[in-house]
């Protein structure tokens, strides 16, 4: 036999070795090729690690109950018209539950071409569905992977807006501007004025709720008269808040007021000042 034949001859043979169904003299030929071959010896090791796989596999991935049932029932037929040699004239179909051939009478026999090409399309047949059920994972994955990157980039942004407002506030140079008012449960406010950042962050405790159509607006009281800050609602608690920068220069915020006002605000006040503190104190 040429070195070329035989290597072919042991190619074909490397399924069924992968599946441990070869025996005697066929075995012991493969052997002695694979000792000197080491295409053979790496593609039976990626064989036996297909068939480990099957096995992982197999329960996930079952194959069609009446594709596997056909594929079975044509092995058996062919296993039992080669065990009868030339006397099977005609192709046997037997419940595979009543014809399973046990693998200790198979081994008996050296193993017939057609099962060794069974066994390649078994590998394979099990790779495809193994490579199927790892696309699925894989893809499952990559969504879970998506979410949480926006659920991060959530978290980030409002982190961002919480150290923005922190940075603001916790300044040496920050001053604070207490609110009041004479009312029971009277509304109250605080302002956390930070003159270098000219940025302010107002809390209001107890107010009223405002009547639809209707928000409170902050204004910044100037010698000049005052300058509109920006409208908030207040909570069910009532309590509200809001921030915002200035371009008024410090020395002229005098006080800060809470009126009522139609929403959006307007860039003069109208309604009663509700609460107001003394920047100045
Ligand atoms: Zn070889």
């Amino acid at each position: 036999m040429s070195l070329d034949t035989e290597h072919e001859n042991v190619q074909a043979a490397l399924a069924a070795e992968a599946l441990d169904a070869l025996d005697g003299e066929e075995r012991e030929a493969l052997h002695a090729h694979l000792a000197g071959c080491a295409e053979c010896r790496a593609e039976l090791e990626s064989l036996r690690e297909a068939a480990s796989l099957l096995a992982h596999t197999a329960p996930h991935v079952p194959l069609a109950p009446a594709r596997s049932d056909r594929i079975r029932a044509r092995l058996l037929a062919r296993a039992a018209a080669d065990v009868r040699g030339g006397e099977a004239a005609e192709p046997v179909v037997a419940a595979p539950e009543t014809r399973v051939i046990p693998i200790a009478s198979r081994r008996r026999s050296a193993l017939p071409a057609w099962l060794a090409a069974a066994a390649s399309v078994l590998i394979a047949i099990g790779l495809g569905a193994y490579a199927l059920s790892l696309r699925g994972r894989v893809s499952s994955l990559e969504q879970q992977t998506a979410s949480l990157s926006r659920d991060r980039g959530r978290l980030e942004s409002t982190l961002a807006e919480r150290e923005a407002t922190l940075a603001a506030l916790a300044g040496p140079e920050v001053r604070v501007i207490t609110l009041a008012s004479t009312q029971e449960r009277a509304p109250s406010g605080r302002m956390f004025w930070n003159p270098v950042r000219r940025r302010y962050t107002f809390f209001a405790y107890n107010l009223p709720q405002v009547r639809p159509g209707r928000e409170y607006q902050l204004w910044l009281i100037t010698p000049a008269g005052p300058v509109a800050a920006p409208t908030f609602r207040p909570g069910r608690d009532g309590a509200g808040s809001v921030e915002g920068a200035y371009d008024v220069p410090n020395e002229q915020i005098r006080a800060v007021a809470v009126t009522e006002e139609p929403a959006g605000g307007l860039p003069k006040p109208t309604g009663e000042v509700l609460i107001v503190g003394n920047a100045a104190e």
